[in-house]
């Protein structure tokens, strides 16, 4: 933890610190620095302060502290558990990238947390509900002393067996975002705008919903207007696919969290800049790409996805 006077951050995100080993068709990492937050906290912080919350077991290393701090994370809401070893989760990518399995999950100091956000962040505009327990998430949006705005996250585990904590969970949130397989568990829906409608109208105190598509990008419902369909960017350096979700999500929120009022044409805005993030996530491994990522770079890579999708 690298501690720190009162920042003036807008965005905080909570969810898991990992270590992951991970085999893709052509290479493998072993305890590349992971979780949800990892990824949603650098994504975000690329665009604006962002503060943390997790928990690291005995083993984590102060240069994973260094990478976050370099970051513009803020993470002194992470506290160390010298009882135990960080979480850790080894996943396999199927040949095409698309499907993956997960070999191992070690909870290690994880099935102890209890979130725990400090005094003088509790006042943080915008929240990201990275993918952990939803409990755990709903513990953090109780200690809050404004009513943030709510991104959520969550993986197909949690629709699986925590479905009742899920659901009371979502109409406490303005920006649910899923996967087109998790929004077809949740409704029985293959098609993803019918399964997103559905899950618009079984929640009818939710503003905002993103179904993502993988590569084929994602879908925006809102109430205020029609669909907003937006392709992924066309990447052709694929390493490892782990963590786009959560800095698609991380960036959404950095995104929002630079501008006053939220609205379907700012989170349309935020989706193309957090398909940009995400593209770039997945051409290394672990956070590392997104870590050195320029301006120059994002900017032009901003202006491709705007050309290539110009009618
Ligand atoms: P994504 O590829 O966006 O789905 O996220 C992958 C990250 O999720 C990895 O870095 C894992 O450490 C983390 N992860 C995997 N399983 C879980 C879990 N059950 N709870 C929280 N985080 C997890």
């Amino acid at each position: 933890m690298i501690p720190e006077k009162k920042d003036s951050a807008r965005a905080l995100v909570v969810g898991s610190v990992a270590y992951d080993d991970i085999e893709t068709p052509f290479a493998e990492g072993r305890r590349l620095l992971g979780g949800s937050a990892i990824y949603a906290a650098v994504a975000s912080g690329y665009f604006a302060r962002t503060r943390v919350v997790g928990v690291v077991g005995n083993d984590f290393s102060d240069d994973d502290f260094a990478r976050l701090d370099r970051c513009n994370v803020n993470s002194a809401g992470i506290i160390r558990d010298e009882s135990g070893k960080t979480f850790s989760w080894k996943g396999r990518y199927h040949a095409d990238f698309n499907g993956r399995d997960t070999l191992e999950t070690n909870l290690n100091v994880f099935e102890k947390f209890e979130p725990f956000v400090p005094e003088d962040w509790r006042d943080t505009a915008f929240v990201l509900l990275a993918n952990i327990q939803p409990s755990l998430q709903a513990a953090v949006l109780d200690q809050m002393n404004v009513r943030p705005f709510v991104v959520l996250d969550t993986m197909n585990l949690w629709i699986d067996i925590a479905r009742p904590q899920l659901d009371a969970l979502i109409p406490r949130t303005d920006l649910f975002i899923l996967n087109d397989s998790e929004a077809a568990q949740m409704t029985g829906e293959l098609n993803a705008v019918r399964a997103g409608e559905n899950l618009m109208k079984k929640f009818p105190a939710l503003p905002y919903l993103i179904v993502k598509k993988g590569e084929h990008g994602a879908v925006f419902f809102s109430r205020e207007s029609d669909i907003f369909v937006l392709p992924a960017f066309p990447c052709t350096e694929v390493c490892d696919p782990t963590g786009a979700g959560d800095s698609f999500a991380g960036a959404l929120l950095g995104c929002l969290a630079c501008g006053e009022n939220v609205s379907s044409e700012t989170i349309r805005s935020a989706m193309c800049r957090a398909t940009v993030m995400a593209s770039f996530t997945i051409e290394d491994f672990s956070s590392t790409r997104i870590e050195k990522l320029s301006p120059a770079e994002f900017d032009s890579r901003f202006e491709r996805l705007a050309a290539v999708t110009r009618v």
